[in-house]
């Protein structure tokens, strides 16, 4: 039995065992699976394979062979596709020659365990491996993140943007984002200090945070920019949940050391197919064209870009820069 004490994790780890013996299969399957550890078994690596494509485990015990080759080809399948890559997998041979090994660990492997083995010796390989796994997730998960505010970061951002991108190509429907940036933040830093200005950002995030839906993303873009992507969301729906923020943000008043500090926010809104643009930095710059105009026309306001013209609204460019209030 396996358990992950000494590795919190807020869910089990998965095992999956890559083996054709199903006795062995059996007899691991019952000395590896715990409370927090959910073991799921199959006979070969076609079958594994499928199993990963559906949801990735945590750690894969592939058995190589016989035939050796077949367990090689998994091992290459399994490390060239980008949802198993990252996937630690231990190999258990009975092949004990220095070339299969060094083969295995080449191919990219993260151990080679020979048969027969140490049954405690192979579940401590284990937690080393599925402890790595964890640290990786953590180290992958820091690096999404803004140090400041705790939400995503630009990085994040853009990873997000390109795959919501890439699902409204296939599956049609609608895809607003928008971009915010505080009014006149260089004069609250210049008058409270720097660390004040922090501390508005952290303020400004959180009312963010609160304001859009659990399925949308909220990131800081930089200095004190935000965006916000909203999947299946059109744009006026965009529209109005960004009114909502900029009016919330706007009587909320920060009181630091019995000053009280109101920051105003300027957003541009952009979104598709309204916007019927081809990439999604393009998306971005019309999000951010309207910020511009909102700077423009005097802060404190958003924007959206899109082709509908509901009033006599300025246009620019060719796009329709609709106004906040009429
Ligand atoms: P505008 O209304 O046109 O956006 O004016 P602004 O003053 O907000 O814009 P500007 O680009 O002139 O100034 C942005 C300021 O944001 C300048 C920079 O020092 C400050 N800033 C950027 N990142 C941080 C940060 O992490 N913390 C703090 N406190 N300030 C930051
Ligand atoms: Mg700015
Ligand atoms: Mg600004």
């Amino acid at each position: 039995m396996i358990t992950n004490t000494d590795l919190p994790c807020d869910r089990p780890r998965r095992i999956l065992l890559i083996e054709n013996s199903e006795f062995d299969r059996r007899w691991l399957r019952a000395r590896l699976a715990s409370d927090s550890v959910h073991v799921l078994d199959v006979e070969d690596g076609a079958k594994g394979l499928m199993i990963c494509h559906d949801e990735p485990p945590d750690l894969i015990l592939l058995n190589l062979g016989p035939p050796l080759c077949e367990g090689f080809d998994t091992l290459r399948a399994l490390k060239e596709q980008p949802h198993t890559r990252h996937v630690p997998v231990i190999v258990v041979s009975a092949s004990a020659g220095t070339a299969d090994i060094v083969q295995g660990l080449d191919a990219g492997a993260v151990d080679y365990v020979t048969k027969p083995y140490d049954l405690v010796e192979l579940q401590a390989r284990i937690r080393v491996a599925l402890r790595t796994k964890r640290f990786q997730e953590l180290l992958e998960r820091r690096a999404h993140l803004d140090g400041l505010t705790g939400l995503a970061n630009r990085m994040a951002m853009e990873e997000r943007l390109a795959t919501e991108w890439g699902l409204f190509q296939r599956h049609g429907g609608s895809l607003a984002l928008w971009v915010a940036d505080l009014d006149d933040f260089k004069r609250i830093n210049d008058r409270y200090g720097h660390s004040t200005g922090d501390q508005v950002l952290r303020h400004t995030a959180a009312i963010l945070r609160s304001s859009v839906r659990s399925t949308d993303m909220a990131a800081r873009y930089g200095g004190e920019e935000f965006v916000v992507i909203a999947p299946h969301c059109p744009i006026l729906g965009a529209f109005r949940t960004a009114e909502r923020f900029r009016q919330r943000l706007a009587s909320s008043p920060i009181v630091l050391d019995r000053v009280s500090i109101t920051a105003t926010i300027s957003i541009g809104v952009s979104a598709v197919p309204e916007g019927a643009v081809d990439s999604p930095a393009k998306l971005l710059s019309l999000a951010d064209r309207a910020l511009y105009l909102a700077k423009a026309q005097g802060r404190n306001k958003v924007l959206f870009a899109g082709l509908v013209k509901p009033h006599d609204e300025p246009a620019l460019d060719g796009w329709i820069l609709t106004q906040t209030r009429a």
